[in-house]
């Protein structure tokens, strides 16, 4: 547990949550701002930063209780679809530094989350010596 980490605490039960889901390496639970209903956080009970900076089996034990929940919101919430976001540092827009994933039920388009990916064509950007460069880094 790190010290003034807020979901820690909530692993330890020093501060309350409505937990939904729980094992021994992970706990999940309802974000207590709800973007839409029913709004879930997903985490490993080990204090992580990032999903990035997370070993690959807890991060692979927090993604399938992702899934578990986002097809419980499908079929209890009636949600008619799911967005699994996972923000990794604050440029990223994490404010909360222990990995957790967001899994938002979907209802409409108007439902309170709204995503836009600006597409944008960047002729400076040369795409093969992209690839090429993060091909490096695997
Ligand atoms: P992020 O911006 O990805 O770091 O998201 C952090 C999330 O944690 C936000 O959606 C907050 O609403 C949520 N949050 C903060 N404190 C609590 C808490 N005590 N219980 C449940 N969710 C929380
Ligand atoms: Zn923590």
């Amino acid at each position: 547990m790190k010290q003034d980490c807020i979901f820690c605490k909530i692993v330890e039960k020093v501060i309350p949550a409505n937990i939904i889901y729980e094992d021994l390496d992970v706990i999940a639970f309802l974000d207590i701002n709800q973007t839409t209903k029913g709004h879930t956080l997903v985490i490993p009970k080990e204090h992580h930063e990032t999903y990035l900076a997370t070993p690959r089996e807890t991060m692979h034990r927090v993604m399938d209780v992702a899934q578990k929940i986002g097809q419980a919101q499908m079929k209890q919430l009636l949600a008619r679809g799911v967005n699994i976001i996972i923000n990794n540092y604050p440029p990223a827009g994490q404010v909360i530094p222990h990995f957790h994933v967001h899994v938002i039920p979907r209802y409409d388009k108007t439902d309170g989350l709204s995503i836009e990916m600006v597409e944008k064509t960047h002729p400076d950007f040369n795409l093969p010596v992209l690839a090429n460069q993060i091909r490096k880094g695997l």
